[in-house]
C-alpha cells in the first residue's frame, strides 16, 4: 500500500494521509515522495478539489527521512554521488515548493489552493519540514508530542528548505536553536516560538484545519518570501543589526564545535549566503550544502553510529531470544550517587523500586534526590505535579531486605568493596524469588569474581551506568563467564524500558568505556609531566572533538578516583605496569589536596562558586613548561590513538564483540570526538595503513603503548576496512 493516500470530502478538501504500512511512525522515502508528488498534482488540477489537508494516519505525524535512504544515494550513484544526491534534494524542494505555491499565479499570487498542515503529534526533520511549506500548520494539543529538526544530532542539517524556510520565517537568531542545537519542543512551545500556528484539542484537528482551509483567501497562502518588499526578520547579513547575529552567530558556532562538525559550518554557509539571494536560489544554495555534507564521510560515519547503529542496539540487535524479560519490580542495593540515580530512572519508566541502604536516612536521602530532579521537571513544566506524586510514589525507601520480595530485578550500586558488594549480594538473594537475576553496577571489579557471592551465578549479570545517571545515554551490560543468555536479555529489556543504549561486552579488566577512557586522561596528564603546555593539551582535544580536554575530565571524575584506580591497577599488574610517569603527576596532585571540582581545586583554579577558570599556576612551577612545544597535530594524535588503539585491542581480545558497540559506545560512553562515528569509524576514515604509520611514529618516540594492535595490521595488510570486515556485527571472538 501507498504511504500517502487521499480521500475528497463533501466540500471539496482533499486530506492527504500519511499512514506508513507496518511502521509505529512514519518515515520519509523516495517512493512516498513520488506518490506526495502524484497527490499534489492532482489537487492542484482537479477542479472540484478547493484546497487540501495534509495529515497522518498515526498518533505522530513522522519521525523523519529514512535515513538508510540518504546512506544509500551515495553508494548506489558511485559515478557522479554528488549530483545524484543534488538531483534528488531538488526534486524534494521542487514538490514542497509547488505545495507553497499552490497554483497561484506567481506575479499576482492569486488563484492557489489552500494547503493546511495537521499534526497529530511527533513531527520531526522532513516531518516538520512538510508542513513548513504549507499555509498553515495545525497541532494537536498533546504534551508529549515533539515539533522540530534534529537533524544537526547526527551531523546533518535541515535539508529540505528547513533552514531556508526557517530563517526567513523567524529570523536567523530565532531560528538558530532548531537548526543549529536541533531543539524540538511540545506543541504549546512550537506555538510561542512560532514553528506552528494553532495548537487544537486532539478531537478537533482535522476539522479546524478543514475550516480554515475553506475560509483562506488567496493573501492568507502567500508566503511573507514570497511577497513583494519582504524583509528578514532581525536583519539580512548587511543589516546593522543583521551584521551582529550572522558575526556572532559564527564565533559561537565555533566555540561550541571547534570546527570539528562539518554539518555545523555547512549550516552557517547556507544560512549566510541563502540570506543573500532569492528565495528559490537560496533552496540551490541549501542543497550544495547539504550535498557537501552528505559527500563528507564524517556525515555518514556520523548517521551510521548515532543513527542506524545506535537504533539497532536500541531494538535488540544483540539479545539472546529468552522471552519477555520487561521489568516490574526493581530492588536497587546503595542509594548514594548511582543508587539514587538508577531508582530515579527506573521509577521514571513506571518500574515499583525497591531502595536500600544501611540506614533509613541514607535511603531517604537518595528518594529525595529523584525527588529534586522531579521538582525541577515541574518548574521547567515538563511534568505534572500529579505526575511527580506518582513517579516517586513508585520509589520505597527502606533498609529492609524483606521488601526485595517479589523483585525480578536487583542493581547492585553500594561501595566498591568486594566484602561488601559480597554480603549485600548474599542478602538479597535471601529475599527475592528464584528466578530473580541480580546485577552489579560495579566500575572496576571483575564480574565473574563477584558472582562467586552469588548462588546463581547464571543469572548475575553487570549493569554498568555512568554518572550522571539521568543524563548519561550509555549502559553497558558486562557479560561474567558463568553469566546466561535469559541475564543477558534482561538486562537489555530494563535498558531499553529507562530508554538508554545498550553494548554488550565480555568480563575484562575496565569492561569498555573506561578501559578507553584511562588511557586518553593518562595520556594528558603525562604531557603535563613532560612539560606540555597544559592549555594545548585541553585545546587539542577538544579541537580533535572530544566534549573535554582530559585534564578538565579527571577534575570532573576527581583527582583522588584517578590516583585510587592507579594504585588498584598497579597492585594487579605489577611489573607490567607502565604509568609510572602518569602516577608521578597525580599522586603529586593528590598529595596537594587538590582533588578536583569536588574541592574547587585541581588541574584548573576555581572561584568559590565553583567556576572554573585558568589552569592552576602551581601546575607550572612543578612541572615547567618544557621549552619547545610539541605541533597540535601531535598532541592531537596522542591523545586520539591512546583511546582508538585501546578500542581495537578490546575488540582483538573479544571484550567487545561487535564494532558497532564500540562505535557507539565510545560516543555516548565518553563522548569520544562525535563527528568521527566513533574509533573504528575514525580508522577506516584515515586507513588502516595510514594509522599504523602514526602508530609507528608514536611508538618510536613515546614507547611501547602506542604499537599496533596484529588486528590493526592484519586489516591494513589486507587493505580492508573494519566496517568492511565487521560492519555487520561480525564476532571477532565468544
Ligand atoms: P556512593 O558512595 O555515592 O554510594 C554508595 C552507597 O552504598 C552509600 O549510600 C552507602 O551508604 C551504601 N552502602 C554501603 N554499604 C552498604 C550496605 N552494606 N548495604 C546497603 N547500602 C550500602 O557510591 P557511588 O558513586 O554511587 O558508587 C556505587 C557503585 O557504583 C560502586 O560500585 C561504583 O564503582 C559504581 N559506579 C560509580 C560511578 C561513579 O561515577 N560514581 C560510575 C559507575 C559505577
Amino acid at each position: 500500500m501507498a504511504d500517502f493516500k487521499m480521500d475528497t470530502d463533501g466540500d471539496g478538501i482533499a486530506v492527504i494521509t500519511w499512514d506508513v504500512e507496518g511502521r509505529s511512525m512514519n518515515v520519509m522515502t523516495r517512493d512516498a515522495w513520488e506518490t506526495l508528488d502524484g497527490l499534489i498534482d492532482e489537487a492542484l488540477s482537479n477542479d472540484s478539489i478547493k484546497g487540501a489537508v495534509i495529515t497522518s494516519g498515526k498518533d505522530t505525524f513522522a519521525a523523519g527521512m529514512d535515513l538508510n535512504v540518504l546512506a544509500k544515494v551515495r553508494d548506489e550513484n558511485p559515478d557522479s554521488p554528488a549530483a545524484a544526491i543534488f538531483g534528488m534534494l531538488m526534486e524534494a524542494h521542487g514538490v514542497l515548493r509547488k505545495i507553497e505555491r499552490a497554483g497561484m499565479d506567481p506575479k499576482t499570487g492569486k488563484g492557489g489552493k489552500p494547503i493546511a498542515a495537521a499534526l497529530p503529534g511527533t513531527a520531526l526533520g522532513i516531518g516538520y519540514e512538510l508542513p513548513l511549506a504549507c499555509h498553515r500548520v495545525f497541532a494537536a494539543d498533546n504534551p508529549k508530542a515533539r515539533i522540530g529538526l534534529p537533524e544537526i544530532k547526527v551531523g546533518l542539517f535541515p535539508g529540505a528548505g528547513g533552514t531556508t524556510r526557517l530563517v526567513r520565517k523567524m529570523g536567523a537568531m530565532a531560528a538558530a536553536p532548531f537548526i543549529l542545537e536541533g531543539k524540538l519542543s511540545n506543541p504549546a512551545k512550537s506555538k510561542s516560538a512560532g514553528l506552528v500556528d494553532e495548537v487544537v484539542p486532539p478531537g478537533e484537528l482535522l476539522s479546524r484545519a478543514k475550516e480554515w482551509v475553506l475560509a483562506a483567501t488567496d493573501k492568507d497562502i502567500v508566503k511573507p518570501w514570497d511577497e513583494k518588499g519582504y524583509k528578514m526578520p532581525g536583519g539580512a547579513p548587511y543589516h546593522p543589526s543583521g551584521f551582529m547575529t550572522y558575526v556572532g552567530a559564527s564565533a559561537l558556532v565555533h566555540s561550541n564545535t571547534f570546527g570539528a562538525y562539518p554539518a555545523a559550518k555547512a549550516l552557517m554557509s547556507a544560512v549566510y549566503e541563502g540570506a543573500l539571494v532569492p528565495f528559490d536560489t537560496a533552496l540551490r544554495v541549501e542543497a550544495r550544502h547539504f550535498t557537501s555534507v552528505l559527500m563528507n564521510p564524517s556525515s555518514s560515519a556520523m548517521i551510521r553510529s548515532l543513527f542506524l547503529n545506535k537504533e539497532a542496539l536500541e531494538k535488540g540487535a544483540k539479545r539472546p531470544d529468552a522471552g519477555d524479560q520487561r521489568v516490574r519490580r526493581i530492588g536497587v542495593l546503595g542509594a548514594g550517587m548511582m543508587g539514587a540515580g538508577i531508582a530515579h530512572v527506573s521509577a521514571n519508566a513506571g518500574i515499583e523500586v525497591v531502595l536500600i541502604d544501611r540506614d533509613q536516612e541514607a535511603a531517604d536521602k537518595g528518594r529525595f534526590h529523584s525527588e529534586s530532579i522531579l521538582d525541577k521537571g515541574v518548574s521547567r513544566k515538563r511534568i505534572t505535579p500529579e505526575e511527580k506524586e506518582v513517579i516517586l510514589g513508585r520509589i520505597e525507601a527502606t533498609t529492609d531486605y524483606a521488601a526485595l520480595e517479589g523483585c525480578d530485578l536487583i542493581v547492585e550500586a553500594v561501595f566498591e568493596d568486594p566484602s561488601v558488594k559480597a554480603d549485600v549480594t548474599g542478602r538479597a538473594e535471601a529475599a527475592v524469588p528464584d528466578d530473580c537475576v541480580f546485577a552489579t553496577n560495579t566500575s572496576t571489579l571483575p564480574i565473574t569474581d563477584l558472582a562467586k557471592a552469588s548462588k546463581r551465578p547464571e543469572q548475575f549479570i553487570g549493569i554498568h551506568f555512568f554518572s550522571p545517571v539521568d543524563r548519561m545515554l550509555l549502559v553497558e551490560i558486562i557479560k561474567g563467564r558463568k553469566t546466561g543468555d535469559r541475564a543477558v536479555a534482561k538486562a537489555l529489556d530494563f535498558v531499553r524500558q529507562i530508554r538508554k543504549t545498550p553494548i554488550v561486552v565480555n568480563d575484562e579488566r575496565f569492561f569498555y568505556a573506561n578501559r578507553c577512557i584511562i588511557p586518553y586522561v593518562n595520556e594528558g596528564i603525562r604531557m603535563v609531566g613532560e612539560g606540555v603546555a597544559p592549555a594545548l593539551i585541553d585545546n587539542a582535544a577538544k579541537l580533535a572533538g572530544m566534549p573535554l580536554g582530559p585534564l578538565q575530565l579527571v577534575d570532573e571524575t576527581s583527582i583522588d578516583l584517578g590516583a585510587r584506580i592507579a594504585r588498584a591497577t598497579k597492585a594487579a599488574l605489577g611489573g607490567a605496569y607502565a604509568d609510572g610517569e602518569v602516577d608521578e603527576v597525580i599522586f603529586w596532585m593528590e598529595d596537594q589536596g587538590r582533588l578536583g571540582r569536588k574541592n574547587n581545586a585541581g588541574f584548573y583554579a576555581y572561584d568559590d562558586k565553583g567556576k572554573r577558570g585558568e589552569f592552576w599556576r602551581g601546575l607550572g612551577d612543578k612541572f615547567p613548561k618544557a621549552d619547545v612545544q610539541p605541533d597540535l597535530a601531535t598532541v592531537r594524535h596522542r591523545l586520539l590513538m591512546a583511546q582508538v588503539l585501546e578500542a581495537v585491542r578490546a575488540f582483538e581480545a573479544g571484550v567487545l564483540e561487535d564494532i558497532r558497540e564500540g562505535d557507539v559506545g565510545a560516543i555516548l560512553g565518553w563522548g569520544f570526538a562525535p563527528w568521527s562515528g566513533g574509533p573504528f569509524s575514525w580508522l577506516d576514515m584515515i586507513g588502516a595503513a595510514d594509522a599504523i604509520g602514526l602508530s609507528e611514529k608514536l611508538e618510536a618516540v613515546h614507547g611501547a603503548r602506542f604499537a599496533a594492535p596484529e588486528l590493526l595490521k592484519d586489516v591494513a595488510a589486507s587493505g580492508e576496512t573494519f566496517y568492511g570486515r565487521y560492519g555487520d556485527g561480525t564476532a571477532m571472538a565468544a
